[in-house]
């Protein structure tokens, strides 16, 4: 069994062709910019909208873990909530669902075979992205295993935040890596992030020695973070030949779930970047993205 955050369906973003994309949850890092925060809850997490709340507190009632209270406005006890969704489903504004989904990896399987048509037609396939889809190990490497057993283009997107053992365990099954490098300042990758660059360094470094051509690093460009250190990550990217860098201007679309979640988010204020003020950067083999 493997938790799901989601299964994109005609992604076109996540490698080549027309795909679909499964998000895994689970991750080791905790990057303040992700677009994807509900994808760090391993189990099912319960999301909530504040601006359709009226609160009436069926929520709290029909609660048995006891995890919703009121004391001056809605709170969850993520500590206490089991991810069973009766909130959810007696809360008649839709304010509350729950995102993510335990699944047998045969069933998420299935999902993806049913756009075959369009991978054959546009040489596409799978993409198995996060949270981090190493931190279910197992799963994942079940699930990839299938996908090559049933003829697909398999992609990876990973952090390379883990021994590299593990990844030596999947990389037979894994057509395509996208593979994120976010800085190279050891010290500040594990203060913003929790990142461990050792380990990194480590799987990149085997990876793109064994297999350049089949890695395409993508660096996301955060400013306050690494958008005074592209021209270092690019190079360092480059000098192991791989087969492109992909740069992907910061956004803000994530805000919304941060919010739902109740977590703190740190780029409130900040405007998305403009494709254009990275058009310096672009040349052979760097491309903007997202
Ligand atoms: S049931 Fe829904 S609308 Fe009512 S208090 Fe709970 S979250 Fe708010
Ligand atoms: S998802 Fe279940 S355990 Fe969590 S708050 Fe709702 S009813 Fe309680």
């Amino acid at each position: 069994m493997i938790s799901v955050s989601n299964i994109e369906r005609f992604a076109t973003h996540d490698g080549p062709g027309i795909r679909t994309t499964v998000f895994l949850k689970g991750c080791y890092l905790h990057c303040p910019w992700c677009a994807n925060p509900e994808t760090w809850f391993l189990k099912p997490v319960l999301m909530h909208k504040k601006q359709l709340c009226v609160g009436c507190r069926q929520c709290e009632k029909a609660c048995p873990n006891k995890a919703i209270s009121f004391q001056k406005d809605w709170r969850v006890e993520r500590a206490r909530c089991q991810g069973c969704g009766l909130c959810a489903a007696c809360c008649l504004p839709g304010a509350l669902s729950i995102s993510g989904e335990v699944m047998s990896e045969e069933q998420v399987i299935r999902e993806v075979m049913k756009d075959l048509d369009y991978y054959r037609e546009s040489n596409g396939g799978v993409t198995f992205s996060g949270g981090e889809p190493l931190y279910q190990k197992e799963g994942l490497k079940r699930l990839l295993s299938l996908a090559k057993g049933n003829g697909l283009h398999t992609v990876l997107e990973t952090t390379g935040n883990y021994p590299l053992e593990d990844l030596r365990e999947i990389e037979q099954y894994v057509d395509l890596f996208l593979f994120d490098l976010k800085h190279v300042d050891e010290r500040k990758l594990a203060e913003v992030t929790g990142g461990d660059l050792k380990k990194i360094m480590a799987c990149f470094g085997w990876l793109s020695e064994k297999r350049p051509q089949d890695v395409i690093v993508r660096i996301p460009v955060i400013p306050g973070f690494n958008d005074d250190a592209l021209t270092e990550l690019i190079d360092y990217a480059r000098s192991r030949n791989v087969r492109e860098i992909n740069l992907l201007p910061f956004h803000n679309l994530g805000k919304n779930k941060w919010q739902q979640l109740y977590l703190p988010y740190q780029y409130e204020n900040e405007k998305s970047m403009s494709r254009e003020s990275l058009q310096k950067y672009i040349s052979d083999d760097v491309t903007i993205g997202g």
